[in-house]
């Protein structure tokens, strides 16, 4: 009788064995899966229209921003506050830095690029694509 008391129970340590070896497998590959999500969906990556960014905040809108026209070229604001904000300033806000040369390029003209709803403005389309190949997109 005492004998076949200490089988059943040295036949549940058993069980729990394999059930904590399950539960270790189940969590290791729940944690693999979740790696492989985090790199798929790293970086929104978007070249988005000119008429779409808000050139004083340097951000993507849902909605088509107001346009500015200076000295014949055409800025955006998402608001009338952003666009009034660039007529006063525009040294500050027509103007950006190509990210990957450092070259000053006037916000009108271009090569868009958004990065997480982040715009990135530079010199040409080959500095764009560049930049882009540079983020580890495939
Ligand atoms: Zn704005």
């Amino acid at each position: 009788m005492k004998s076949g008391m200490e089988r059943v129970e040295i036949e549940i340590t058993g069980w729990q064995r394999i059930a904590k070896s399950l539960f270790v497998l189940f969590i290791l590959l729940a944690w693999v899966l979740m790696e492989k999500n985090a790199q798929a969906e790293d970086l929104a990556i978007e070249e988005p229209q000119r008429s779409r960014v808000c050139m004083m905040q340097d951000t993507i809108m849902a909605v088509p921003a107001i346009p500015l026209v200076r000295d014949g070229k055409t800025y955006y604001g998402c608001c009338e506050m952003c666009k009034a904000k660039i007529a006063s300033e525009p040294a500050r806000y027509t103007l950006a830095k190509d990210p990957l040369s450092g070259k000053v390029v006037d916000k009108a003209v271009a090569s868009l690029l958004s990065v997480n709803g982040r715009v990135l403005y530079f010199e040409s389309d080959v500095n764009r694509a560049r930049f882009r190949k540079s983020l580890g997109e495939k």
